[in-house]
């Protein structure tokens, strides 16, 4: 008898999750993605920092599912979706058909059509952005080290723009990888006047965070000497600067985008009905209405919570959907029905640098400082994929904590199969 075909597409937390589920279940699993690897996002800014080796983050999609005889893993990107003959299309000019389908395909980049932003500042949303920014970050030192000159032009100011996690973890990583290494790296240079200044459009840092935590990350990245602006925005976006509302314009080569996110694109050509951010509508139990044997989870769902409210695009949402989804086709073919997916909040973190974080948990726990830094980090490593990047993770932090140092500085340059625009795109 001919088994159900589930294509999952995407290796995201989601996708992963879903695929999980389904493993030794009676149906047939192809999980396609444009990377061989399922990437950490959360600690992408380790990477692009210095701290961790892109290795470490990620992890291929092979290996996972190695022992699992009835899933298969395809790399590619899907251009479209033909929903009556149920058949993926493939930029290499493939298709693959099924009969279930799950779309893990995450967000993008939401560039605010902020004039210049798309041509000149680093999204921070791939491996490859993280090791683009790495690469531009060392190149600015390597630069000003060889001619001193630069630095009024801005070469060491650093402006990141949105003051979410991944935000106030970069802006607080960035000023520990100076003050830390680059001044014991760059001895000629005078890294102190290297500035790291944090553009957020809110009066708050950290904006779906409680008070406490919004207060203790803005006084410790103060005090790590991150210029906080807050209640400011970004206007334009040049090669040697950036423009903010108030009209002052900085002087900088860098400007790291963590500012939002929207649905990946491939939302926008399916003509299917989109939420906020160009997120897929679904149903309660995460289907598209119109198409029920097409399920939608992650980021690229507009899930409703409890409060009616969208559920934030965040990993835990992806993970438990993923689950749920995989859980749900694997009832469907014993013929057992699924509830609505209900979503469990098991709380927010955001790490600001050294002995530093903040954690917001269920039951109205709030952590700060080194307990919250301390819970932070046995957390990512629960949940890194696979037991060599954990063990590689923990040797790489306890190295950088006991010695004061970091790993790789290396500036590599990247081929970046999906973007060649952006591959070829020259060093400022
Ligand atoms: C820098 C950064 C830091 C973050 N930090 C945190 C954090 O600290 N805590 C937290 O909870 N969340 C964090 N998030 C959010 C979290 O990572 C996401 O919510 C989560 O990854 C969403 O999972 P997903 O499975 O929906 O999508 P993703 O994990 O984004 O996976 C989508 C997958 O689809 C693939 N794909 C995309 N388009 C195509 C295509 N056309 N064809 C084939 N494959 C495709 C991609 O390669 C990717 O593997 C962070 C995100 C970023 C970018």
């Amino acid at each position: 008898v001919a088994r159900p075909h589930v294509v999952i597409v995407g290796a995201g937390f989601g996708g992963i999750d879903c695929a999980k589920e389904l493993v030794n279940e009676p149906v047939d699993v192809t999980i396609v993605d444009r990377h061989n690897f399922h990437t950490f996002q959360p600690l992408l800014y380790q990477v692009a920092t210095a701290g961790l080796s892109s290795s470490d983050v990620a992890y291929p999609v092979r290996g996972i599912f190695q022992d699992a005889t009835n899933v298969r893993f395809r790399t590619g990107t899907v251009t479209g979706v033909d929903f009556d003959a149920k058949r993926l299309a493939m930029a290499d000019g493939t298709d693959l058909s099924y009969d279930t389908l799950v779309l893990a395909l995450g967000a993008t980049t939401n560039w605010f059509g902020v004039d210049g932003a798309a041509e000149h500042a680093f999204p921070l949303y791939g491996l490859e952005d993280a090791i683009r920014v790495r690469n531009h970050v060392i190149t600015q030192f390597e630069h000003a080290d060889s001619d001193a000159r630069l630095l009024e032009g801005g070469a060491l100011t650093f402006v990141v723009l949105g003051g979410g996690p991944t935000g106030v973890e970069t802006a607080g990583a960035l000023t520990e990888l100076f003050g830390m290494v680059f001044a014991k790296d760059f001895r000629r240079l005078d890294v102190g006047a290297a500035r790291v200044v944090l553009v957020e459009m809110t009066d708050a840092v950290l904006g779906p965070f409680s008070g406490r935590a919004q207060r203790h990350a803005r006084e410790q990245l103060q005090r790590r000497g991150v210029d906080v602006r807050l209640g400011e925005r970004v206007t334009a976006v040049g090669p040697d600067s950036v423009t903010l509302a108030s009209g002052e314009v900085l002087p900088t080569r860098t400007v790291v985008w963590a500012a939002g996110v929207r649905a990946n694109p491939l939302a926008d050509v399916l003509d299917v009905e989109q939420g906020r951010g160009g997120r897929i509508v679904v149903t309660r139990d995460l289907r598209i209405p119109s198409h029920p044997e097409v399920f939608v989870l992650g980021d690229l769902a507009a899930i409703e919570g409890a409060g009616g409210a969208l559920l934030p695009q965040v990993a835990q949402v992806a993970k438990q959907s993923g689950k749920y989804v995989g859980k749900h086709i694997a009832r469907d073919r014993r013929g057992r029905t699924s509830g609505a997916f209900r979503y469990r909040d098991k709380g927010t973190m955001a790490t600001i640098g050294r002995n530093a974080a903040v954690a917001d948990l269920p039951l109205h726990i709030r952590l700060t400082g080194f307990v919250a830094w301390v819970a932070w980090l046995f957390l990512h490593l629960l949940y890194l994929v696979g037991f060599r990047n954990r063990l590689s993770v923990l040797v790489s932090w306890g190295w950088s904590y006991l010695t004061w140092d970091r790993g790789p500085r290396l500036i590599i340059e990247p081929v970046d199969v999906t973007s060649p625009a952006q591959a070829n795109r020259p060093e400022r």
